[in-house]
């Protein structure tokens, strides 16, 4: 993808294209999942368009903390009392499909270990 394009997670928060927002704040918002892999499947997602986990730079420290600080706030609001999988999968090795840095939240069901 060319760094002049938008990332289809860039058009959901310019809402060019629809999704099922549960949480925005000025630094990230978070939708449900298109293809979700367990009961509840959210994708917590920085407005500043980072491509991925190991594009991240020190500056970026407020907004990385932040982020997890969202997956607190939106598992609870959730509902997820039991506990619930957080997943950020970087590059084509980790299983990134969507370059646009974003953390999974997966619950509602037993997760296993090892993941695949
Ligand atoms: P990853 O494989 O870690 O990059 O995860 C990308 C995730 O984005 C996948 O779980 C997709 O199902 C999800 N996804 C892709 N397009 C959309 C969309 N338009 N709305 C919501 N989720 C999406």
């Amino acid at each position: 993808m060319s760094q002049t394009q938008d990332s289809i997670f860039t058009k959901i928060i310019k809402r060019e294209i629809p999704a099922d927002i549960v949480y925005e704040d000025e630094l990230a918002i978070a939708f449900k999942d298109v293809n979700p892999q367990a009961p509840i499947h959210i994708l917590v997602v920085p407005k500043q368009p980072i491509a991925k986990l190991s594009d991240a730079e020190s500056q970026d420290h407020r907004l990385m903390g932040h982020l997890l600080l969202t997956v607190k706030r939106v598992a609870e609001q959730a509902g997820l009392v039991n506990g619930y999988r957080t997943v950020i999968n970087t590059g084509p090795e980790g299983g990134q499909t969507v370059f646009h840095l974003h953390i999974h939240i997966l619950g509602g069901r037993p997760m296993g270990w090892p993941p695949g």
